[in-house]
């Protein structure tokens, strides 16, 4: 029986990952029954034939039916990954695919990495030869098809979470299409969990027609649909009677009231990033605190995609009896992971979303509005186990008259470098003409091609340049880090540049304040550099590195160890691929004008001036003159260079320009003479 941690203040209750993570012998079903009795196992032999006899097949079924770990099984049992063949399953988000990965290893009996394993950026679990099932990213699925375009190792590719429409998800359905054209007899899976199975059939369907080869055996092309009946129960869903001002309180309170007044089962609690449910978290601690007479047991719980992995274990072990769970989630729980015994759900009504504008090449993610699609998904989660209660955090009469029914595909609102460059390593060249499932707007499509042509990835003709536009396109990060790592060998400070990258594609290197902003402040005050944010990620690597790769030293400076760890692996990783792809790597030791100019070469379109009159931090962009500030959490903030690029915005009332680093006007017209012409720069350089 697992153990739990009585907290002495009171009532809040945490366990301790290493005693959490079985639930063996603790009375539940055995894995077998289990499978038995989720609602695709019905489907379990249709589904099979219907994989047999077509190229695609739509699955559509509510969230938590068993779409996700048991298709996948049901195929390898059928032998579709017989004579080293491998099932591959992609689903949008990392963390889905490492929880995913480790339930069906588990149901299977094995070990991850074996006959089931997951493949994420900079992470491959998998063993040739040996796996399977394959769980992996959609991103990652793009990237193997730059060394393998036709995906030879797999005899079935399911698409999961296509519902979600990200842009990889997206780009991966035309291109699978065009796949299926010289590979027949691989077989397509999308599955989704809301009904728009129509449009994606009829996408499938669109086809040029291929000649039969004689006595060739071909499935059938149209795409056979099948839906799966659920098993929800009612939900009763509750309105704000007013518009709720601060969600975040309201969340509190919400979770406070059913607590009181409703009997036991789990609270499910949609918020919108790490911020806010850090923010509840530390709310919601302290009230059960105080009304601890009201609220015994409860144990409280995050779910975000930046999560170490023994705290994502958590919120799938079983409640403890005259325990009550509340598991505070980004959308990842909306439709990704299911969690079981939730009986009420609590929803803000908004998610972080990615909008772009292409007129001020301005990208950033902004907490919006959810849909109705998303928040009828958002109330079906409390519908698993028994009858269940939403509550929405917004009226009635917003719901009906201005939510918006469906979201809009993230193709739509993005930025598209990134996924300009991948079709054009894919050899696909008229982008314009691509089969998508939801084509993106000529404007964005145009930007793209224009920043690429920029950062010389691209040539007069749109084509990849080489060598440069091959070695950006090897590299899986962000089009301009790739195009800043490049630089960094010709200016000498390769080494330093790829510790940067490494520290830019974790989430932060610090770790959550929690109500001690003023101590983690000070810890960064002793890494800070004046020139900057990455030139301060450099110290705190060097810092590291002395300390002896310390936790200790970690914990004593506010830096989180697992996130050092993990910069320390991608940077081994990155330094593979620069090698690779004929990268010197080099060290500039302590000359950082070298480093600002490499980091400027990649980002030189994010570059922006301080106003000239401007006392209180107001910075335009160079390029489309938008307003944008420095981020409190930059060690520029209120030092305010008069010249700076950023890495990444976030905005709420404002546009916050987040990674900092000063740089020198002129550099902009070294890094990128035909996108910045001289008049715009001119008057002020001089
Ligand atoms: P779908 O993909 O249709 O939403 P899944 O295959 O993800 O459904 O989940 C089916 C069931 O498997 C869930 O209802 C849940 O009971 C169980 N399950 C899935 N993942 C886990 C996990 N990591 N730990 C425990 N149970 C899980
Ligand atoms: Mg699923």
């Amino acid at each position: 029986k697992p153990r739990i941690l009585e907290d002495e203040e009171g009532g809040v209750v945490f366990f301790s990952p290493s005693l959490a993570s079985s639930s063996s012998g603790y009375g539940y079903a055995s894995i077998e029954k289990q499978r038995q009795r989720l609602p695709v196992y019905k489907y379990r032999t249709s589904i099979l034939y219907l994989v047999e006899t077509h190229a695609t097949t739509i699955i559509v079924g509510e969230t938590g039916s068993g779409k996700t770990t048991q298709i996948p099984q049901y195929l390898k049992e059928a032998g579709w990954a017989d004579g080293g063949r491998v099932i591959a399953c992609t689903q949008p988000r990392r963390l889905a695919v490492q929880a995913v990965a480790s339930r069906v290893a588990e149901e299977m009996g094995v070990k991850v990495g074996e006959e089931v394993g997951y493949t994420i950026r900079f992470e491959d679990l998998t063993n040739k030869g040996v796996t399977m099932i394959k769980f992996l990213t959609d991103g990652v699925l793009l990237r193997e098809m730059m060394d393998d375009p036709l995906l030879t190792k797999y005899s079935v590719v399911m698409v999961d979470e296509a519902h979600e429409r990200s842009i990889s998800t997206d780009i991966l359905l035309g291109l699978l299409k065009k796949i299926q054209r010289c590979r027949p007899e691989l077989r397509l899976i999308i599955s989704s969990a809301t009904i728009e199975a129509k449009s994606m059939s009829a996408f499938f369907q669109a086809r040029k027609s291929r000649h039969r080869m004689e006595g060739e055996e071909l499935p059938r092309m149209e795409p056979a649909i099948l839906s799966v009946e659920g098993r929800g129960f009612n939900v009763q869903i509750h309105y704000a009677e007013e518009p709720v001002s601060d969600y975040v309180r309201a969340v509190v309170s919400t979770v406070m009231l059913i607590n009181d007044q409703e009997p036991p089962g789990d609270i499910l609690v949609f918020l919108t990033g790490q911020d806010d449910i850090d923010a509840a978290i530390q709310l919601l601690t302290e009230e059960a605190r105080t009304n601890r007479k009201n609220s015994p047991g409860l144990i409280i719980l995050p779910l975000y995609s930046g999560l170490p992995r023994a705290e994502q274990e958590l919120v799938f072990s079983p409640t403890p009896r005259g325990k009550r769970k509340v598991v505070i989630s980004t959308n990842i729980a909306e439709t990704s992971l299911t969690l079981e015994g939730v009986v009420y759900v609590v929803d803000s009504g908004f998610s972080k979303q990615r909008f772009y504008n292409p007129i001020s090449d301005i990208e950033n993610l902004v907490v919006a509005p959810i849909s109705k699609a998303s928040a009828r998904q958002r109330a079906g989660r409390a519908g698993r186990v028994r009858p269940g209660k939403c509550y929405r955090l917004y009226t009635e009469e917003y719901f009906v008259n201005e939510m918006p029914s469906e979201g809009i595909p993230e193709m739509q609102r993005s930025n598209l470098v990134s996924c300009v460059i991948q079709l054009k390593a894919l050899g696909i060249d008229n982008i314009l003409g691509f089969d998508w499932p939801a084509p993106p707007p000529p404007e964005a499509m145009i930007r793209a091609v224009e920043v690429l042509y920029s950062l010389g990835v691209i040539d007069d003709d749109a084509k990849l340049t080489s060598p440069t536009g091959f070695q950006v396109a090897e590299i899986p990060l962000d089009p301009m880090i790739s195009k800043m790592i490049l630089s960094s060998s010709e200016l000498g400070c390769s080494e330093e540049i790829i510790t940067i990258a490494a520290i830019l594609s974790i989430q932060s290197i610090w770790v959550s304040s929690r109500g001690a902003q003023k101590e983690l402040d000070e810890a960064k005050l002793r890494f800070a550099a004046a020139e900057g944010d990455h030139v301060t990620f450099l110290n705190v690597y060097k810092g590291f590195l002395q300390s002896g790769k310390s936790s200790r030293w970690c914990h004593k400076n506010f830096i989180n160890f697992q996130s050092m760890k993990k910069v320390i692996e991608i940077r081994e990783q990155l330094r593979r691929i620069a090698l690779r792809i004929g990268i010197v790597l080099n060290s500039c030791e302590s000359d950082m004008q070298v480093v600002r100019k490499a980091v400027c070469a990649g980002f030189f379109a994010n570059a922006c001036r301080l106003e000239a009159s401007s006392q209180s931090g107001l910075y335009k962009t160079v390029r489309g003159s938008q307003e944008i500030y420095i981020h409190p959490s930059s060690v520029l903030f209120r030092v305010n260079p008069k010249w700076v690029v950023y890495h990444s915005l976030v905005s709420t009332d404002r546009h916050y320009m987040r990674n900092v680093i000063s740089i020198d006007p002129s550099w902009l017209l070294e890094a990128a003479p035909h996108f910045y012409q001289h008049q715009r720069l001119n008057p002020i350089v001089h």
